[in-house]
């Protein structure tokens, strides 16, 4: 630890990850860090650059599959209260990157905000959702993004303005190290119409995808105009297993893994996945998790 002495406050050596992820699997980060500041971070941040340290940030872990050998360097966690900030006036929200995307969609449709409630279900933080420009088929984080403040792997502290900022399917052009703000200029509307429209909405998501007490993951991107979930399926894979790991019967772009399972049989399940769609269908299926 000596590289990373002065901040053993915020710092776990061999944490293991796995209770940070959805899929709850995984081993150890060298170094887990959890600073409570922005001056933290950024010391930390710098501290890591000068001795060449990797270091990566992990939001709500619904987007990671954590190898089972673990995670060489610093894991930062952006749980405290300084990173996770919403504030809004008039039409305009500001909002923390280590906010829970779920906390900015229900705060969004109380204060009679339009436009976030499309995202509602969609696990993670609002800093993940922008690292990949979360969405629905029709709606995505993106669309509503004006500015993001970010800490380059340098440690400068940037605005990035919405002539800066790209999104696509599951694209951001937002790849700096720390996604620290986000602002979103959305649409007034009555909050009680937008309340009964996101609960119409978390009905249907729910509704398609596994229980949320299953470890589970969202494994493919969808290839162009296709549902990675239907290419599955037509390869007759719903169900198919890997030991404790298993495409989930209800939504098939989702894997399952039962307790006591490893990273592993995910990552034999995906191989099996994508061999099976290429050989049968034709077509290269992606990840769109993060494997660490
Ligand atoms: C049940 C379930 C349903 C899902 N439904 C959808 C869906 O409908 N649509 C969809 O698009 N996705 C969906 N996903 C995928 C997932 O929810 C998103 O990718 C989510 O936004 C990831 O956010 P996170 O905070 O969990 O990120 P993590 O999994 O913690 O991290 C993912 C990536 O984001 C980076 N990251 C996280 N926070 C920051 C930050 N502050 N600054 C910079 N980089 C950061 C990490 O370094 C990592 O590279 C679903 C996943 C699950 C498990």
């Amino acid at each position: 630890m000596s590289t990373l002495a002065g901040f053993e406050h915020i710092l776990r050596e061999n944490e293991p990850l796995a209770p940070y992820t959805w899929l709850r699997l995984g081993g150890e980060a060298e170094y887990f860090a959890e600073p409570t500041s922005l001056d933290e971070l950024s010391s930390l941040v710098g501290r890591c650059r000068e001795n060449e340290i990797p270091i990566r940030i992990l939001g709500a872990g619904s987007n990671v599959l954590v190898r089972d050998q673990g995670v060489p360097g610093v894991v930062v966690h952006l749980a405290a209260a300084a990173f996770s900030e919403i504030t809004w006036q008039d039409n305009t929200m500001s909002v923390g990157g280590g906010a829970k995307l779920a906390h900015l969609v229900s705060t969004s449709v109380r204060e009679g905000l339009a436009g976030l409630e499309y995202l509602v279900g969609i696990p993670g933080s609002v800093g993940g959702a922008l690292h990949s420009n979360v969405g629905t088929e029709n709606h995505d984080i993106g669309q509503w993004t004006t500015h993001a403040i970010v800490m380059t792997r340098a440690g400068e502290i940037l605005e990035r303005g919405r002539d800066e900022l790209r999104f696509a399917y599951r694209y951001s052009s937002l790849d700096d190290l720390v996604i620290l703000r986000a602002r979103f200029a959305l649409e007034q509307e009555d909050s009680a119409e937008l309340i009964r429209r996101m609960q119409t909405l978390w009905i249907v998501k729910k509704s398609k995808q596994p229980s949320s007490s299953d470890a589970m993951g969202r494994i493919f991107r969808n290839p162009s105009g296709v549902r990675a979930a239907d290419l599955i399926e037509q390869a007759g894979l719903r169900g198919a297993k890997v030991d404790t790991a298993g495409i989930s019967e209800k939504h098939a772009n989702f894997i399952i893994v039962q307790p006591g399972g490893a990273s592993e049989h995910v990552l034999r399940l995906i191989d099996l996945v994508r061999s099976q769609v290429r050989e049968r269908l034709g077509v290269e299926l992606e990840t769109s998790i993060e494997i660490w």
